[in-house]
């Protein structure tokens, strides 16, 4: 979710507002963050930055409040890049969360940290011109070549 790319996409208000009251944590535990909500958007980052940060296919994100977050354990911060800081668990290395001077009310998780991680429901892919050319969807959700800002300027979500 690279900000200067543009806004993540809102999610439904009645998908989002069924995530409230959330938890989760590192792969050791050493590092658990809990939030009262509410879930502002749900998306699959396919971005590069993404990518790379979580050394992983593509992102699960969401996001929340920052004043919702609650933090404990072992958490390392680093500037990612310019208008961006990441944060991961100092123990086992676990990436944590994303947090950009463009959205400075925000913090974005990873839904694979929740502790029900089923619960999560994403609502469109970002970035997916610059998805893997092994990574296949059918979920029938729209695609944005990059963020949701541009796509609400081109309204041009990619075809299948
Ligand atoms: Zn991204
Ligand atoms: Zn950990």
């Amino acid at each position: 979710m690279e900000g200067r790319r543009g806004k993540a996409p809102s999610a439904d208000p009645e998908e989002a507002g069924t995530l409230t009251k959330l938890h989760g944590h590192c792969k050791c535990g050493a590092l658990t963050w809990r939030s009262d909500g509410p879930v502002l958007w749900s998306a699959l980052c396919h971005c590069e930055d993404c990518r790379r940060a979580a050394s992983s296919d593509y992102v699960s994100w969401f996001g929340v409040p920052r004043s919702s977050v609650r933090w404990s354990g072992p958490r390392v911060t680093y500037r990612s890049s310019e208008k961006v800081v990441r944060s991961f668990c100092g123990a086992c290395g676990a990436p944590a969360s994303f947090e950009s001077e463009v959205f400075p009310d925000e913090t974005h998780l990873y839904a694979a940290t929740l502790d029900d991680p089923g619960t999560y429901r994403p609502t469109a892919h970002i970035f997916w011109s610059e998805r893997l050319p092994w990574v296949r969807f059918d979920d029938g959700l729209p695609r944005y070549p990059k963020g949701s800002q541009d796509a609400a300027q081109t309204e041009t979500p990619l075809p299948e």
